[in-house]
């Protein structure tokens, strides 16, 4: 190996994001790894009967690869595999929530931001929706936890209005303002949702103690409904805030090219 080569080389463990042909027989995959964050490689001749690379690069695999710094992707010389997940191959709803999961994560994170936690959370709870713990649990925690990590951390404990201790009655609780709203700021935000108490408790909970708590306690269906409502609601509203962001972004840039966004 020469030394060109050598310190062109690198090694990382991944878990694979999404994946799409390319060019005869390569595939270009997008994966996210503790360190560089999300990132677009190729994997060469990944398609071909004969490769090595192919079938250990499926969704949701988590790998060990060796790579090597590409003028724009960067090549797949080798993967060794950590845990392929069979049981997310085999359960509609398990693979219907690990996609939820990658998708969330895909769309969430910046390329080439180190996202340790993320990549941590996101391989842990692949692994228990492969030993078949209840995937509504692990998605609840999966979307605070995320959104945690990723600087959105919801207030539960105090009025996101007026900053007073929230007390044990019904609040609402609003996406845009990231937290509870009190009987009395309800009003701030006409979109903020109802949250019963035990709602409310059980969101602390997850937030709180984590999914091994949460997981010993059995929601009713009401309550259910309530979580799942404010953490699905939030997380969209944060995506979409992100892309909107993004959006206008790209818009004002090429309105402006020679100012920048804002200016003037
Ligand atoms: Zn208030």
């Amino acid at each position: 190996m020469t030394d060109l080569l050598r310190e062109k080389l690198y090694r990382s463990e991944a878990i694979v994001l999404n994946r799409m042909d390319y060019g005869e027989a390569d595939r270009i995959l997008v994966i996210l790894t503790p360190a560089r964050g999300k990132l677009d490689v190729i994997a060469k001749g990944a398609r071909k009967a004969q490769s090595r690379l192919g079938p250990q690069l499926d969704y949701f695999a988590r790998v060990n690869l060796e790579l090597a710094r590409g003028r724009e992707l960067d090549v797949i010389r080798s993967v060794e595999s950590i845990d392929r997940f069979p049981h997310l191959r085999e359960n509609l709803e398990a693979f219907g929530h690990a996609s939820y999961f990658v998708e969330l994560v895909k769309n969430l994170t910046q390329p080439r931001e180190e996202h340790r936690e993320v990549y941590d959370l996101l391989a842990r709870s692949l692994v228990l929706l492969n030993e078949k713990v209840d995937p509504w649990v692990i998605a609840r925690h999966f979307e605070l936890a995320l959104l945690t990590a990723l600087g959105y951390h919801p207030e539960l404990f105090h009025c996101v209005n007026c900053r007073q201790p929230i007390q044990p009655e019904v609040n609402a609780f609003s996406a845009e303002l990231g937290g509870l709203l009190c009987p009395r700021c309800r009003n701030e935000d006409p979109a903020s949702i109802t949250l019963s108490l035990t709602a409310q408790k059980y969101l602390r909970l997850l937030e709180r103690e984590g999914l091994a708590a949460a997981a010993r306690i059995k929601p009713s269906p009401a309550d259910k409904i309530e979580v799942q409502q404010v953490t699905s609601h939030y997380v969209r509203h944060v995506a979409e805030r992100d892309f909107h962001s993004l959006r206008v972004l790209g818009a004002l840039q090429q309105a402006t090219p020679e100012r920048a966004p804002g200016a003037g």
